[in-house]
C-alpha cells in the first residue's frame, strides 16, 4: 500500500546562506593575490636542508633577492617538526640527506600529509633527479648549483603551488555549490509534489500516482477508483473561522481521509494484485482519493459509505465545532475515461453534480460533464452579469392586512435573460456563495435597494420600510456592521426605515456565535426580522436571544392553511406567538382571497404575495403608492 505524506520539517533555511556563500567563494579567489604582485608581496619564507657551506652563504642571499626569508638546516634531525614548525612556503633539501629511516629526507618531508609546501630537490645526478621527481618532488635542481636559479624557481614554485591550491579551493567550492543546488532543487520538488497545509501530495502528483495506478489495474485487470471529495458552503467556513483555523480543518480532514484508506488496506485481500491506494489536496477546499478496487465493486462501495460516514463527523478545531456536508464524486478506470486527466477531471465533474444536490455522493455519468460545463457557464455569466450591471432588484409589496395600506417592499433579486425570463436567486445564489460573488451580490442589492428607496420618499412616495434579504456569508464578513451604517449614512435613510431579513433555515441555524452582532446591527438602530419562519432546525427558544422585531411565516405553512387544518393551527399559533412576543408578524405567499380572510381573522398584521402583486421593477412598483 502507498500512502503518501509529505515528512514536515525538512527545510534548511541556512543551505540557502551556505550556496551563496559557495558561489561567492567561486567568484572572488582572494589566494589569486599571491601571483600578482610578486614585488608587493610579503617575503615568502624558505626553510633550506643543506650541509653545503656554500649554501649557508649563497642559499640565503640570493634566496633573498627572491623574496625568501630562509631558515637553514644543517641536518635531518626533527626534519619533520622543524618543517612544521616554520611553515615554509617552500622546502629545499638535499638529496643525498636521509631522514629517520634509510628513506631519502625528502620523500619523508614530501609523504607528510600535514605538509603541504612545494618540494624541491637539490641532486648529484640524473639518477637523484629521476628518483626525486617520481617520489613528487616539485622540482629539481642539478648541482654545481646556481644559486640564482634556484632563487627564481622557488618563487616560481610558491606561486605555481599557490595556484594550485586556490584551484582545488575554488573546485571542491563548486562541489558543494553543487552539491547543495541539488538539495535545494530536490526540496524544491518535494515542496511542488505536496500541499503545505494537508501535507498530502498535490494534483501533479495525484495525477502521477493516478497513472500508476492505471497502469497495475491493466495488469491485474482490477479497476480504479478516483474520488474527489469537495464540501457544501466550505467558504462560509473561511469566512466564520478565518484561514488559519480553516487550514487545521482541511488538516483535519486529510487525516480522517487518511484513516478511511488505511482501513480500507487492511481488508484490501479481495483485491487480486497490487493494491494501492493515495489521498491528495487537490486545491484549496478539495481532496483527492485513487484506490484499487475488485472488478465486482464491492470494496468500492464500501470506500463511499465509508468516506461519507467519516466525513460526515463534525471537525473540532480548538473549542469550535465544524458540520460539514461533504460531496463526494468517482470516476472508475477503465470505464469512464482512458487517460488520468480526463478520470479526475470526471470525477470532479460527479463532484459538482453530487455539490448542487446538496451533498452525498454521486458516481459520473454523462449528465455530470453536462451539469459540471452548466454550472462553469454560470459561474462565469455570473461574473460578468454583476461586472456590467446585469443584476436588477424587484420589488414586493408588503401590505396592512386590515387596512390594505402599503406598508413595506421587499428587495428581491433578479438576473434577467436575454429571452426576457429570469433566472431564480435560489439558482444563481447557490452558485455566487461558491465562487465567491455572494458578498458583493449582497453589496450590490443592499445599496440598490436603499438608493430607490431613498429616490421614492425623496418624490413623496412615502415607503415606510425597505426590506432586504442578507445572506450568512454576509453577516460573517466581520464588517457587515460597516457595510449597513455606511450605505444608510450614503442615502441619507434613517435606521428603522431599514429591516434585513435573516432566513430561519439559511443564516439563523447554528448560529449562536451571530447573536451579539445581531445586537449590534440593533444598537444601529436597523430592524432585524426572521424570514422563513418554521422552516429552520432553530428551537423556538432562539427568539428570547435574538433581538428582532419581527416574524415572517414561511409561505408553504400559508399554502396549506385552507386546506389543511394542521397548518391551518400552526398559523394561528405562530400569529399568537409572535403577537406575544411583542413582534411584527408577516404571512408570505398568500395567493388566495381565503388565505387572506382567515389571516385577517387571526389578526396577522402584514401579508405579502401574488394575490396584491409578483416582484417587479421599480418602474411598475408606483402604482403601490
Ligand atoms: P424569500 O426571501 O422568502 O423571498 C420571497 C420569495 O417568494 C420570492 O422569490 C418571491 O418571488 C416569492 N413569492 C412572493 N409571493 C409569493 C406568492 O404569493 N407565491 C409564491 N409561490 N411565491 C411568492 P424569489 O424572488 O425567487 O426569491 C427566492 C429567494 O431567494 C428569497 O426567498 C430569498 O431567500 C432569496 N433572495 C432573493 N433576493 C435575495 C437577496 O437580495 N439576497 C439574498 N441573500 N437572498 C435573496
Ligand atoms: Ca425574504
Ligand atoms: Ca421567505
Amino acid at each position: 500500500m502507498t500512502l503518501l505524506r509529505h515528512g514536515a520539517g525538512s527545510a534548511e533555511p541556512d543551505d540557502d546562506v551556505d550556496l551563496t556563500q559557495s558561489i561567492r567563494s567561486l567568484e572572488v579567489p582572494g589566494a589569486l593575490a599571491v601571483v600578482d604582485d610578486g614585488a608587493d608581496a610579503d617575503m615568502y619564507r624558505a626553510l633550506l636542508f643543506s650541509r653545503d657551506s656554500g649554501a649557508r652563504k649563497w642559499g640565503s642571499r640570493w634566496l633573498s633577492q627572491a623574496g625568501f626569508e630562509t631558515e637553514l638546516r644543517r641536518d635531518a634531525a626533527d626534519a619533520l617538526e622543524n618543517a612544521r614548525a616554520a611553515d615554509a612556503d617552500v622546502i629545499i633539501v638535499e638529496a643525498a640527506l636521509r631522514g629517520s629511516g634509510d628513506a631519502a629526507l625528502y620523500s619523508e618531508l614530501i609523504g607528510a600529509a600535514d605538509l603541504s609546501a612545494p618540494v624541491i630537490v637539490l641532486c648529484n645526478s640524473s639518477r637523484e633527479m629521476t628518483a626525486a621527481l617520481d617520489a613528487g618532488a616539485w622540482d629539481v635542481v642539478r648541482k654545481p648549483l646556481e644559486w640564482r636559479l634556484v632563487g627564481s624557481r622557488a618563487r616560481c614554485a610558491v606561486r605555481a603551488h599557490a595556484l594550485i591550491r586556490e584551484a582545488q579551493r575554488a573546485r571542491s567550492a563548486a562541489a558543494r555549490a553543487l552539491e547543495l543546488a541539488d538539495s535545494a532543487r530536490q526540496r524544491l520538488r518535494s515542496r511542488e509534489a505536496f500541499e503545505p497545509v494537508t501535507g498530502l501530495p498535490n494534483k501533479t502528483r495525484f495525477i502521477d500516482l493516478i497513472k500508476r495506478g492505471m497502469k497495475a489495474v491493466d495488469r491485474d485487470g482490477n479497476v480504479l477508483a478516483v474520488f474527489v471529495i469537495g464540501f457544501n458552503r466550505f467558504r462560509l467556513v473561511i469566512e466564520a473561522m478565518g484561514q488559519e483555523s480553516a487550514d487545521l480543518v482541511l488538516t483535519e480532514i486529510g487525516n480522517k481521509i487518511n484513516r478511511c484508506l488505511q482501513a480500507a488496506g487492511e481488508v484490501s485481500a479481495r483485491t487480486d494484485g497490487l493494491w494501492t491506494a493515495a489521498a491528495a489536496s487537490i486545491d484549496g477546499t478539495r481532496f483527492g482519493v485513487m484506490m484499487t478496487c475488485s472488478s465486482d465493486n464491492s470494496d468500492l462501495a464500501e470506500m463511499q459509505q465509508n468516506l461519507l460516514a467519516a466525513l460526515s463527523q463534525p471537525v473540532q478545531v480548538a473549542s469550535q465545532i465544524v458540520h460539514l456536508s461533504a460531496c463526494v464524486g468517482v470516476a472508475l478506470y477503465p470505464q469512464d475515461a482512458g487517460d488520468a486527466h480526463r478520470l479526475l477531471q470526471r470525477a470532479e465533474n460527479a463532484m459538482r453534480d453530487a455539490q448542487s444536490h446538496g451533498g452525498g455522493f454521486r458516481h459520473y455519468c454523462e449528465r455530470s460533464d453536462a451539469a459540471a460545463a452548466r454550472k462553469l457557464k454560470m459561474e462565469h455569466m455570473l461574473h460578468e452579469a454583476l461586472d456590467r450591471g446585469g443584476i436588477t432588484v424587484a420589488y414586493q409589496p408588503i401590505t396592512h392586512t386590515a387596512t390594505g395600506r402599503l406598508v413595506a417592499a421587499e428587495a428581491l433579486l433578479r438576473w434577467p435573460q436575454p429571452d426576457g425570463s429570469f433566472i431564480s436567486p435560489t439558482t444563481f445564489a447557490p452558485i455566487a456563495e461558491e465562487c465567491g460573488l455572494m458578498i458583493r451580490l449582497g453589496e450590490f442589492v443592499l445599496d440598490e435597494a436603499c438608493r430607490q428607496f431613498a429616490r421614492w420618499n425623496r418624490k413623496r412616495r412615502r415607503l415606510p420600510l425597505i426590506c432586504v434579504n442578507v445572506s450568512k456569508i454576509q453577516l460573517m464578513s466581520g464588517d457587515f456592521v460597516q457595510t449597513v451604517a455606511g450605505v444608510l449614512e450614503r442615502h441619507a435613510i434613517e435606521p428603522e426605515c431599514l429591516e434585513l431579513e435573516l432566513s430561519e433555515r439559511g443564516v439563523l441555524s447554528g448560529a449562536q456565535d451571530l447573536v451579539s452582532m445581531l445586537h449590534e446591527l440593533r444598537r444601529l438602530g436597523v430592524r432585524l426580522s426572521i424570514d422563513d419562519f418554521g422552516t429552520g432546525d432553530s428551537a423556538i427558544a432562539y427568539l428570547k436571544e435574538m433581538p428582532v422585531n419581527s416574524l415572517k411565516i414561511d409561505r408553504s405553512y400559508i399554502g396549506g392553511m385552507v386546506a389543511d387544518s394542521k397548518d391551518a393551527a400552526i398559523v394561528s399559533a405562530m400569529v399568537a406567538l409572535g403577537q406575544r412576543l411583542d413582534l411584527t408578524v408577516v404571512a408570505e405567499g398568500v395567493e388566495e382571497p381565503e388565505q387572506l380572510a382567515m389571516l385577517r381573522e387571526l389578526d396577522c398584521e402584514l401579508f405579502q404575495g401574488f394575490i396584491v402583486s409578483r416582484p417587479v421593477p421599480p418602474g411598475k412598483f408606483r402604482k403601490f403608492f
